[in-house]
């Protein structure tokens, strides 16, 4: 596996690539990675003939408050696993690379970048969506792989690619858990060990208001604060959102459908979790 840390590298490897033909998967991460990220890299592989993968800590996606500094970097092991998986190169430009000292554009996708984890992370959309916007023009990949574990953040960069007609698919990976059910994420690492036995909790919460809300009379105020008290009692600090809404445009709504989701996030001492799940349609009887 290659490794890239300019722009004018990926672009010389990626060119090449075009003009023998290939179809280019491309995966943006952070770093950190688990076998999240690394299923990714499965799917990109599986649609296109070469992989580019990219680790950046995206300084535009942090507000003064969060964990900039702290956020894990361990760009050798990285390395070591998706070369593994088959990833051609890996692309891990330094800050300087990508942002001139008088950087001063923002890519801002609102209606679905607004709302759930908009909320108490104002900025967060606006510093993804415009490094994505970045990535994909210095790549210009065929596909860009993302998780549903980022529901809000995958719906965010289809809006993004098609109002600025960017030309790149995007393609959805099913969030990979844990044993327990607690959704993998870098974040995971600081976590004490009573709080990662909470942890999971929150996907056992919004699983069973998941059912809940798909029988027959179901309310979605009171399912919707039972999964609150859940959350609570397991020992989280906050709960930021337990939303029911339409996949297609991130929407409330108040009844189990074919495209229902549930969106949550919650606070464990210090970290923030967020995790979604699809409902199921209405039971009959
Ligand atoms: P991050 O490094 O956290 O910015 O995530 C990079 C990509 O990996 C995003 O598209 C995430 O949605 C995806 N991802 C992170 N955790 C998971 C997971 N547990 N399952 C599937 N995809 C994930």
């Amino acid at each position: 596996m290659i490794i890239c840390r300019t722009k004018s590298e990926i672009r010389a490897i990626t060119a090449q690539w075009r003009r023998e033909g290939k179809a280019i998967g491309a995966v943006p991460t952070m770093g950190a990675l688990h076998e999240g990220h690394l299923s990714l890299v499965d799917v990109a592989a599986r649609e296109c003939e070469r992989v580019v993968a990219t680790i950046f800590v995206n300084p535009l996606q942090f507000a003064p408050h969060e964990d900039f500094d702290a956020y894990p970097r361990n760009l050798e092991s990285d390395g070591a696993l998706l070369a593994s998986r088959g990833c051609d190169v890996l692309f891990a430009p330094e800050r300087a690379d990508l942002f001139a000292p008088d950087f001063s554009t923002t890519v801002s996708v609102a209606d679905v970048g607004e709302g759930h984890c908009a909320v108490a992370r104002p900025h967060f959309f606006d510093g993804v969506a415009t490094i994505v916007a970045k990535l994909l023009l210095i790549l210009r990949p065929d596909a860009a792989v993302f998780g549903e574990k980022d529901f809000q953040q995958l719906a965010v960069i289809r809006r993004m690619v098609r109002d600025l007609d960017l030309g790149v698919r995007i393609l959805g990976a099913p969030i990979v858990r844990e044993d327990d059910g607690l959704a993998m994420s870098s974040r995971n690492a600081y976590l004490s060990v009573d709080e990662r036995a909470a942890a999971p909790v929150l996907h056992k919460a919004i699983t069973l208001a998941g059912e809940h809300i798909s029988a027959q009379g179901a309310v979605w105020s009171d399912v919707c604060k039972r999964a609150q008290q859940e959350i609570l009692a397991a020992g989280f600090s906050a709960v930021d959102y337990v939303d029911l809404v339409d996949a297609a445009n991130l929407k409330m709504i108040d009844r189990a459908g074919p495209a229902a989701r549930i969106l949550a996030a919650a606070r464990l001492g210090e970290t923030r979790l967020i995790d979604n799940i699809a409902v199921a349609p209405l039971s009959v009887k």
